[in-house]
């Protein structure tokens, strides 16, 4: 964990930066196509959007001005997309896939995610992402927004364990059980809305906390999540966020300060409980 070109090696051997850009909310458009491009450029390797953004045509362009320009070669980019609630389907999947990289521009993921657990629709698209694999047109495949009710469920038919779960994460949701369960079946757990979507920014302990070591609250919580062994993507689209937000690699927080962030949770969510979403 030196710095933002980091990998922590998934327990297929791939392996992914620790830190990366997330673009949900973010219009297809001049300003992503920049966001990202200026990511890239301040040294990101791992870019994070979904079909249902509607931004991979704008994120494949940035990726490709960030090459053109000289600051990364392909093979050093992590890209990640999910495929969408309704494309949840073995033949459907494999289509949201491939178009997918159609819209990004690329020959291949290097990681693709089930957005949501539908019930009684993501084992079928699991078999989906497990040909995607075994073919070797993806270089990693997970999930996203499973409890540990929807992973037992994933892993009775499995035949590949997913290697990421990507969930909603940060100090007012800590994830603890699943953050257990997730390292005993050797899933590496990946943050959303780190940031809480910004609600945190603006709270005192945390401000507290940055003021100590001459931080922002976003630096201490990425930062938090790093040291918890948790892989994050805060999203911002201005340039001077994108740099700050990957300006955690030269403090770090203390046993007491990692555990006052990790009494902080509430199980409070920004976005939709996976166990009672209608979409
Ligand atoms: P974050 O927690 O990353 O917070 C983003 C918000 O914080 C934006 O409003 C941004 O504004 C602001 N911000 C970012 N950095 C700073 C900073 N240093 N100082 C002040 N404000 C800052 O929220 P997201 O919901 O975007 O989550 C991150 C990513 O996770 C998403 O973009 C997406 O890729 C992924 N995600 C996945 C989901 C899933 O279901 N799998 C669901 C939700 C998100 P500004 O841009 O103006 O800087």
């Amino acid at each position: 964990m030196k710095n933002l070109q980091s990998r922590k090696t998934l327990f297929n051997g791939v392996e992914m930066p620790i830190l990366g850009l997330g673009v949900f909310r973010v219009e297809d458009g001049q300003e992503l196509i920049d966001a990202v491009k200026i990511a890239i450029k301040h040294g990101y390797r791992s870019i994070d959007t979904a079909a249902i953004y509607g931004n991979e045509v704008g994120v494949g362009q940035g990726i490709r001005k960030g090459i053109e320009e000289g600051h990364v070669a392909r093979e050093d980019l992590f890209v990640t997309s999910k495929v969408w609630n309704s494309e949840l389907g073995y033949e459907a999947t494999i289509a949201a896939y491939e178009e997918s990289l159609a819209k990004l521009g690329l020959e291949y993921l290097d990681l693709y995610l089930i957005h949501w657990p539908v019930e009684g629709k993501y084992k079928e698209a699991w078999k989906a992402l497990e040909t995607l694999y075994k073919e070797g047109r993806v270089k990693a495949i997970g999930v996203s927004n499973f409890h540990i009710n929807h992973l037992e469920e994933l892993l009775k038919d499995a035949e590949i364990i997913p290697m990421i779960n990507q969930v909603e994460y940060h100090p007012r949701l800590s994830q603890k059980e699943l953050q257990t369960f997730c390292k005993e079946h050797d899933i590496q757990l990946e943050a959303w809305s780190p940031l809480m979507a910004g609600q945190l920014l603006d709270n005192e302990e945390l401000q507290e906390i940055a003021a100590k070591y001459g931080k922002s609250v976003a630096q201490i919580i990425i930062r938090w999540d790093l040291q918890n062994d948790v892989i994050t993507i805060p999203k911002s689209t201005k340039e001077h966020r994108i740099v700050e937000n990957a300006d955690v690699f030269d403090f770090e927080l203390t046993k007491d300060d990692m555990s006052r962030i990790n009494n902080m949770n509430k199980n409070q969510r920004v976005g939709p409980d996976p166990d009672n979403f209608d979409f």
